[in-house]
């Protein structure tokens, strides 16, 4: 099995990722399967504890949903003023023209929009429409590509993106945010970089990782390639029970982030997205985890601890006094200085 990507519970099962008469059937129907062979390489089968599998490997802790969660966690839909587009701030635009990933990850927060029953590509019209969108509003300074993964499009598709984007006067900052350098490293290659940034605009990306042990060689030959081709990195991490949620394995990753020239951005506390309550610190935990890592690590490695507010209402720093309460329930302030309810275990 190594050397080919996993995608259904038999491939699991081949791989001797899960056990022979483990039922996942339900699960898969769900929810996508994809785990690449740079990934699978990653996985110490043996380990029933391995926090690469645990990212990866679907389980039927997935079924278990919770009052709280939702299909749409971080109200990207009632943000959605056109196919393909959220706009939660005024200056910036997420660009969603991908549904699908290479690896799909059991904590995903967008988990009922991607994969290959997701919300799909956008078609030649919907891109149009959104491409239209940005460039009739002079305010979007940034767009920033997500989806699903918008480093499985072709290099010559991105730059197709790319130069429609260059057209655009006020768009000045292109922002990818993607888990292709991570799990598909060999994508990362020359005629990759040059799509990124044939836009000719300041071109960021955001690598997501969550384990020290993802950032090997060969991510690191693809890091340093966007580097010299001139693209600034910053990192995004997800808080994970029992992936990262100790002080010696947060510190190790954002070191290694550092040590890769990724500036350490984004530690997201988990969304809201159904079955995944297996993934799920408390606030207060994380917290105390942050805290730990500011007395612990120099200044350089240490993340903005953010919360997407549920309902679309943007992203708030929670290491710090914008949320309050306990017990459960909190209050938190968006950037608006609006309050909004959230519940945590
Ligand atoms: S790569 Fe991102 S969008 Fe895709 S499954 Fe993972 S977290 Fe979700």
């Amino acid at each position: 099995m190594r050397g080919l990507s996993v995608k259904s519970v038999a491939d699991l099962k081949a791989a001797r990722l899960v056990a022979p008469d483990v039922a996942l059937d339900e699960v898969a129907e769900r929810y996508a399967i994809g785990i690449t062979p740079a990934v699978l390489d990653l996985i110490d089968p043996d380990d029933p504890g391995d926090p690469i599998a645990r990212q990866f490997v679907p389980s039927a802790d997935e079924l278990t949903t919770t009052p709280e969660e939702r299909a749409d966690p971080i109200g990207d839909l009632a943000r959605s003023p056109v196919e393909g587009i959220v706009h939660r701030y005024p200056d910036r635009v997420l660009l969603k023209a991908v549904h699908v990933c290479p690896v799909y990850c059991r904590f995903c927060f967008r988990r009922e929009m991607v994969g290959p029953q997701g919300l799909g590509t956008l078609t030649a019209a919907q891109l149009d429409a959104a491409i239209g969108y940005i460039a009739d509003r002079p305010e979007i300074w940034e767009v920033i590509l997500t989806g699903g993964d918008p480093l499985v499009l072709s290099p010559r598709r991105l730059r197709d993106l790319m130069e429609r984007l260059a057209g655009i006067q006020h768009v000045k900052i292109v922002r990818f945010h993607t888990r292709v350098p991570v799990v598909e490293p060999e994508r990362i290659d020359d005629e990759m970089v040059a799509a990124l940034t044939a836009s000719g605009k300041t071109t960021y990306l955001a690598v997501h990782a969550n384990h020290p042990r993802e950032l090997t060689a060969a991510a690191k030959a693809g890091f340093d390639r966007m580097l010299a081709g001139g693209i600034a990195l910053i990192s995004q991490s997800v808080l994970l029970k029992g992936v990262n949620d100790d002080v010696e394995t947060l510190a190790a990753l954002m070191r290694g982030f550092v040590e890769n020239r990724i500036r350490p951005y984004y530690l997201h506390h988990p969304d809201l997205a159904p079955g995944t309550g297996h993934f799920r610190v408390g606030i207060e935990e994380g917290q105390r985890l942050v805290q730990a890592l500011r007395g612990r690590i120099s200044g350089l490695c240490q993340p903005v601890y953010v919360l997407d507010i549920p309902g679309g209402y943007g992203k708030a720093d929670i290491g710090a006094a914008s949320i309050t309460g306990a017990d459960g329930c909190f209050t938190v302030q968006d950037w608006q200085g609006e309050e909004h309810e959230y519940w945590s275990e």
